[in-house]
């Protein structure tokens, strides 16, 4: 059996970071953004038990950002990490258009999903140092499942992860930890194929 060596972080990113605060320090600005926060749509393909997203935001579920839209955010912003949130982004259908156009521009894109779309992407958008999936998972099969409300989403998301890594994409997790979350059970170990 081949190990699969995931994608690291940048060296770039640190330096680029680093070099930010210090340019925006020594213009004198007190406040200035990290990240840019960019929600193209608010839609999903899933209903999870705690999100308030796809409630509290009913009335423009409908909404896409138009990729010019969502361009000039991150250039008026100007932070150098973009975090593509949502809703579900693979979902909006010029997503692989604005994140394409802002790797190229070598911003650090992090593009949060629950995967349920992820082969289809990793067609339309190819690895890059300045690229990084961020895969939904709260938990293991049984909890992450519960949390989503929906069966087989954990493997879909654990079979998006091995795949998005063996083809060199880099790839991190994001969970949300609730009050009665089993601590445990985020502790668990991935099962095998
Ligand atoms: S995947 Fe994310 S946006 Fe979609 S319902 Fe779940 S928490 Fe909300």
């Amino acid at each position: 059996m081949v190990a699969i060596k995931p994608a690291k972080r940048p060296v770039e990113l640190g330096l680029r970071m680093g070099w930010y605060i210090v340019k925006n320090k020594l213009l004198g600005r007190k406040r200035f953004p990290l990240v840019t926060m960019l929600e193209p749509l608010e839609m999903c393909n899933l209903a999870c038990i705690g999100c308030g997203r796809i409630r509290e935001y009913r009335g423009v579920l409908d909404k896409m950002m138009p990729v010019d839209e969502a361009l000039a955010a991150v250039h008026s912003s100007g932070a150098p990490i973009v975090s593509i949130a949502g809703g579900e982004p693979t979902i909006h259908p010029h997503i692989d258009k604005i994140i394409k156009k802002l790797v190229e521009e070598k911003y650090f894109v992090y593009c949060c999903t629950n995967a349920l779309l992820l082969e289809r992407m990793l067609k339309k958008i190819p690895p890059s140092k300045y690229f990084c999936w961020v895969i939904h998972m709260d938990g293991m099969e049984d909890k992450h499942d519960e949390s989503v409300a929906r069966e087989g989403v954990f493997r879909r998301a654990i079979d998006g992860i091995r795949m998005a890594v063996s083809q060199g994409y880099r790839v991190c997790t994001n969970t949300t930890v609730f009050r009665n979350s089993d601590v445990e059970d985020l502790r668990g170990d991935v099962p095998a194929r």
